[in-house]
């Protein structure tokens, strides 16, 4: 899979694209990041990539003409998406349905966003993080591509298994626990350290849906819905 990503800021995402999962994922051949300086696509002097907007208002927005610029040059964009607080809501569905593109192309937008016209033209999705606003689609596109690769086959190890994770079967996850046995006068559920694992898969199935029932019962009534 190749994931580009538009940005006026590549340096905000090469640290953390290098490392745990998605620097493994990339040394492993499962996934290449090429990160795109929007404003290596200007042509004036001040390789200027904002301007005031349209109808006044206060704020900048970004021009389109780089990022229209930095899309054509591309050779394979495959789907475009927009980081964007007007955009639907990231889950763990759109994650899977990312995660089986072959190319995918992130936008990052800065100030009050992009020009409209590139997301009508060339933008095939709107994606939120969530219902804030972040400075710029940096986060975002981290938060996108971190929930998307350790999708990949083979991007994590046995020890950190996608399976049992929240989301995965719709409810969140049982708690997790390690070593010691007993800490700050807590103990670890016997349950845990019975060695029975039919029981302990019982009680772990049990922990997930008393945690979803309290805490997301909005998830369980999505399932039943379907
Ligand atoms: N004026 C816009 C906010 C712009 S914030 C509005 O009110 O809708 C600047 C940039 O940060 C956006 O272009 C987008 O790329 C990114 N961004 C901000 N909040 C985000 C969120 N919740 N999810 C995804 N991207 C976000």
């Amino acid at each position: 899979m190749r994931i580009n990503v538009l940005t006026i800021f590549p340096d905000y995402l090469e640290g953390p694209l290098g490392l745990s999962i998605p620097g493994r994922a990339r040394e492993a051949g499962l996934v290449e990041y090429r990160l795109i300086d929007v404003r290596a696509y200007t042509d004036d002097r001040h390789r200027t990539t904002d301007d005031e907007p349209f109808g006044g208002g206060g704020g900048m927005v970004m021009k389109p003409e780089p990022f229209d610029a930095a899309l054509t040059a591309l050779d394979r964009p495959g789907r475009v998406i927009s980081l964007s607080p007007r955009g639907r809501p990231f889950d763990h569905e759109t994650a899977v349905r990312f995660a089986l593109e072959p190319d995918l192309t992130l936008l990052c937008g800065r100030y009050k966003g992009i020009d409209e016209r590139v997301i009508d033209a060339r933008v095939d999705e709107e994606i939120s993080i969530g219902d804030y606003v972040l400075s710029g689609g940096e986060p975002a596109a981290l938060v996108v591509i971190d929930a998307v690769v350790r999708l990949l086959p083979g991007a994590l190890g046995d020890h950190d298994s996608a399976s049992s994770d929240s989301f995965y079967d719709g409810s969140l996850s049982a708690p997790s626990y390690t070593r010691p046995a007993e800490h700050g006068g807590r103990h670890v559920p016997d349950v845990l350290r019975s060695g029975d694992h039919p029981r302990i898969e019982r009680w772990r199935a049990a922990q997930a849906d008393a945690a979803t029932r309290r805490r997301r019962p909005d998830l369980l009534d999505l399932d039943a819905a379907d």
